[in-house]
């Protein structure tokens, strides 16, 4: 016996266990190794995760056998998956699965095998003929083979219209050889793609790559923000920068949000690096993702493209980590470990020591203020590389427009207009309903008042059963009123509004064009959201109706128009980013606006036309707007200037949630320090979902650590009944 290692089983026990390292097995163990232990009566699967001298327990078991010949997990990654483990409270158990995913860890995950074929030289005729006359079958085998070369058993014996018997006859004979053959279940096999040559880049492109190549020949650590418009030309950049890592003999990693990871993009890192490529998301197969993730653990692809998890991607000897459209708030994994992949991937880079790039049109204001007080290098991109015009941006105020009409409407007079001159030169429409989650503020449709928090200036969260306007920062609330306190009116209510509602209302005003939706639930069935898109781009559709999934990526030459409609909808949500949000949608959206020869327009609806979000992204002042906005925060110690932990206690009976989030937080208070402000608990803004009441309890300070470490304590013996549970989220992005 040599050692002892720390392993965390399979069998979901947030725990690591002590086992002796056999000394046959003494050269095979290692950190991140998959063993089978003995476990009470059962033999299970774990990973090692720790390899110490000696144990306090007396009386070890053994390590039965290791599986694979190397660590599925390698060093690096494991301390990563502390780190997050720690930072997010989560346990390690949770940390391992989400490094390694599913496809990877289940029993009997393994590549796929099938039988091959291939002929034995020294066929000759007169074999052939005595074939031909005692074995017809057996000869038509052998005459496909030779066309062919090689081919998958079963095949082979279907195209020669008989039955693997026969194939193995002729093995008996000697005529053909059968072997295993791994398959790779490629997702991206079969696509042929043109391949790219660099571009000669541009004065701002070059002076970024070389602050990437510095950090990457330096061999410390870094990161890089590179803020630059849509069609600034930041893909080149990351392209370029890639290659010459490669040219290192090291590996990369490319983070896109899922919802942009399209064939288009893709198929640009295809054309410059070929077969060099993984590709990582959700939308594969087990098989798939098992047979991507092998390529890269075994080094046959160095570069890594993938949505949130694919930061975890075993890219051996990494040089370098892309994070693009890093404000997007995807990159947050809702379930334990609530990681944010972008910081995840700043970890990682600090971790193997090589460049971070976070790429951007509108950076988070996390990633603006650690760009401007010296934590990242900033590099800006500030015109576009291919040499359209950004589109002109008009705000509408639907205030005037409800004067204007009489009545309050979903659709301004200049909208419309705009959308039928498009449908007349067969050009087409994007529609953009700025919602995100439920709407959960009060809003008056005739002059757009929304109740809000003096003391957190967050909007208040209506709660219709109780009649309540709740501010769920600090947990204070207020009677609804029964007529808008600004205005009057009477018909003050709930802005309950939807895209299926948007689209029986634009059919009606355009009978004759054609009108597709794409939303949650237009896209539940699988590949409609390619259907939806793909008709789109060869213009079978006119008018594409969508929530922010149409915003982002996405590159349609013959959109000239772009209308958004309740531009205050994210506006008010109860989130103290619902002005970063909306400054950002309502950008993002505009670049999706003329992107081909035709200049593009962009209308905007909205109650609250001078607010700044809006006014900004007209303008398309990036840097004011952050600076207005830093000043807010840092006067509340929001985010970038303090951490925010958001726990969430969940149960089917109200009551019951309400007192355990109250004993929760009572039993959290004496134990923080006064640099911690502990507010709540409150119904959270949506305070019932799928059955279960939710209570919110929000903590804020400088340091995580001072609000995690005391929670952690409380939490290890918090028990709670069955069928209730508590979800704590660090650095929380969605606070409904
Ligand atoms: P972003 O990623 O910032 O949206 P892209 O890299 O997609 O921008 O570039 C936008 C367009 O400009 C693309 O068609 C790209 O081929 C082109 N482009 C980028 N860099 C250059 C360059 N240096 N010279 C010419 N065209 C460029
Ligand atoms: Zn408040």
């Amino acid at each position: 016996m040599s050692g002892i290692a720390k392993v965390v089983v399979e069998i979901a026990l947030g725990r690591e266990f002590d086992y002796l390292i056999p000394g046959s097995l003494d050269s095979t163990v290692s950190l991140g190794s998959l063993v089978t232990v003995p476990f009470g009566r059962k033999i299970v699967r774990g990973y090692v995760v720790g390899l110490e001298d000696e144990s306090k327990h007396p009386n070890l078991k053994a390590i039965a056998s290791v599986v694979g010949n190397k660590p599925m997990v390698d060093e690096k990654i494991l301390e990563l998956a502390r780190w997050m483990g720690d930072y997010y409270c989560a346990s390690i158990e949770q940390s391992i699965r989400t490094v390694l995913p599913g496809a990877v860890r289940k029993k009997g995950a393994a590549f796929k095998e099938r039988l091959f074929v291939q002929l034995v030289p020294g066929l000759d005729d007169e074999m052939k003929a005595k074939l031909q006359k005692k074995a017809p079958k057996q000869l038509a085998v052998l005459e496909v083979l030779e066309r062919e070369k090689g081919m998958f058993l079963q095949r082979l014996a279907a195209k020669a219209g008989t039955t693997v018997a026969t194939v193995r006859a002729l093995e008996g004979k000697s005529l053909v050889m059968i072997a295993t053959h791994s398959m790779n279940r490629d997702p991206l096999d079969g696509h042929v793609v043109v391949p790219s040559v660099p571009l000669e880049l541009m004065e701002e492109q070059a002076k970024a790559l070389d602050q990437i190549m510095a950090v990457a020949s330096s061999g410390k650590p870094g990161t890089i923000l590179l803020q630059g418009v849509t069609g600034s030309g930041k893909t080149e950049v990351y392209l370029q920068a890639i290659d010459q890592i490669l040219k290192k003999g090291k590996g990369a990693i490319v983070l896109v949000p899922e919802i942009s990871l399209t064939p288009q993009t893709v198929e640009r890192f295809q054309g410059r690096f070929g077969n060099k490529i993984a590709v990582l998301h959700s939308h594969l197969s087990d098989g798939e993702r098992h047979d991507q993730w092998h390529k890269i653990h075994d080094g046959e692809a160095c570069i890594a493209i993938g949505a949130r998890s694919a930061v975890f991607a075993p890219v051996k000897n990494l040089g370098l980590i892309v994070v693009d459209e890093e404000h997007e708030p995807t990159y947050k994994q809702e379930d334990a470990p609530r990681y944010n992949a972008r910081d995840m991937a700043v970890m990682r880079g600090q971790l193997e020591k090589c460049p971070v790039v976070l790429g951007s049109a509108t950076p988070s204001l996390e990633s603006y203020w650690n760009s401007r007080c010296g934590k990242y290098e900033l590099a800006v991109l500030s015109h576009r590389a291919d040499h359209r015009k950004m589109p002109a941006m008009r705000v509408i105020d639907m205030r005037t427009e409800a004067i204007r009409q009489g009545h309050p409407s979903i659709f301004s007079q200049d909208l419309i207009e705009a959308v039928r001159s498009r449908l007349d030169r067969a050009e087409q429409t994007m529609l953009f309903l700025n919602r995100r989650g439920y709407a959960t503020s009060l809003l008056c449709q005739k002059c757009g008042y929304v109740a809000k928090c003096g003391q957190c200036s967050v909007s208040f969260t209506y709660h219709r059963q109780v009649e309540a306007l709740n501010c769920h920062i600090c947990g204070s609330s207020k009677a609804v009123p029964n007529k808008c306190p600004s205005c009057g009116d009477k018909a003050f209510k709930f802005a309950g509004i939807g895209t299926q509602r948007i689209e029986s209302i634009v059919s009606k005003l355009f009978p004759k064009a054609s009108i597709q939706r794409m939303d949650a639930d237009a896209t539940t069935r699988k590949n409609s959201h390619r259907q939806i898109l793909g008709d789109f781009r060869v213009g079978k559709t006119d008018i594409l109706i969508g929530t922010q999934m149409i915003a982002k990526g996405l590159h349609f030459p013959n959109v000239t128009l772009i209308g958004v409609l309740y531009a205050d909808l994210s506006l008010h949500m109860p989130d103290f980013r619902a002005s970063e949000r909306t400054f950002q949608l309502l950008t993002q959206v505009a670049g999706r606006a003329g992107r081909g020869d035709v200049k593009g327009e962009v209308i905007v609806q909205t109650y609250t036309p001078s607010h700044v979000a809006i006014q900004s992204a007209r303008k398309m002042e990036y840097d004011q707007f952050c600076r207005r906005e830093l000043e807010d925060r840092r006067e509340l110690g929001y985010p970038p200037f303090g951490h925010l932990v958001c726990v969430t206690i969940k149960g089917l009976a109200q009551n019951k949630a309400a007192f355990y989030a109250e004993a929760l937080a009572r039993k959290v208070a004496p134990l923080i320090s006064d640099r911690v402000v502990l507010a709540g608990p409150t119904p959270a803004p949506i305070s019932r979902a799928k059955g279960y009441y939710r209570y919110q309890i929000m903590l804020r300070a400088p340091v995580t650590k001072l609000i995690t470490g005391p929670l952690t304590e409380v939490l290890v013996d918090f028990k709670l009944p069955p069928k209730m549970s508590c979800s704590v989220d660090v650095d929380a992005i969605s606070l409904l």
